[in-house]
């Protein structure tokens, strides 16, 4: 156990939810932040909250449609169609300018008022989506400017940034949580809860990593 409070943002999807159990696996007391930004499946919320609750953490919602007004992408502008690769220049449209700048600025605020220093987050640049606030040195330079900003000693903690899909849902197994984030989680564009529509790329990557996963586990229980 490395202290005794965590704050968890919390989408209701595989990433967030595995660093959910992990972060009751560490500490004592676990809280949990979700948003309302304008995304299109509100239902995210709603199975976020339902997660929470199994998990036993307490929830909370911050509603900051803000972000969704003020760069254009196609998680919250429902006239925009979503990129199904990602491009060979630029960003995907699925990127949201500033979303975990701002996720972890509000969560940050929101700990230090409850005497809560570390703050936990499912980012990864394993399987890279060319989302740049997924990035180690941008989570790094974050915390130290939000120990800067608010003379606080913060310490952000990424569980999933150096493992890819197939890992996480091993983490998942280890947890004892499988099963709970293969069917409550949602984590597809399409919002369709579990497997997902399988055809979208948070899908295809979400689905590619169990399968490498549960093939990885079969081939153990053999050899074991
Ligand atoms: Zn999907």
């Amino acid at each position: 156990m490395i202290d005794d409070k965590a704050l968890v943002v919390f989408s209701g999807g595989q990433d967030s939810t595995t660093c959910l159990f992990w972060a009751k696996r560490e500490f004592r007391e676990v809280y949990a932040l979700s948003y309302r930004y304008g995304q299109k499946h509100q239902n995210e919320v709603d199975l976020a909250r339902k997660i929470a609750e199994k998990a036993d953490v307490p929830f909370e919602v911050m509603d900051i449609p803000l972000i969704g007004h003020l760069g254009r992408n196609s998680l919250t502008d429902t006239s925009i169609v979503m990129d199904q690769e990602v491009p060979e220049r630029g960003l995907p449209n699925t990127f949201v300018p500033g979303r975990n700048m701002f996720f972890m600025s509000i969560a940050a605020v929101y700990a230090r008022e409850r005497g809560i220093r570390h703050l936990v987050t499912g980012v990864s640049q394993t399987d890279y989506s060319g989302y740049p606030d997924c990035r180690d040195a941008f989570v790094k330079s974050l915390n130290v400017t939000l120990n800067l900003a608010m003379d606080y000693q913060f310490v952000l903690h990424t569980p999933l940034m150096w493992i890819d899909k197939a890992q996480t849902w091993e983490l998942a197994d280890q947890l004892g949580v499988l099963d709970l984030v293969r069917n409550e989680t949602l984590t597809c564009y399409n919002g369709i809860q579990g497997d997902g529509c399988g055809h979208c790329p948070s899908c295809k990557l979400r689905n590619d990593g169990l399968h490498k996963y549960l093939a990885l586990k079969a081939t153990r229980e053999k050899l074991a």
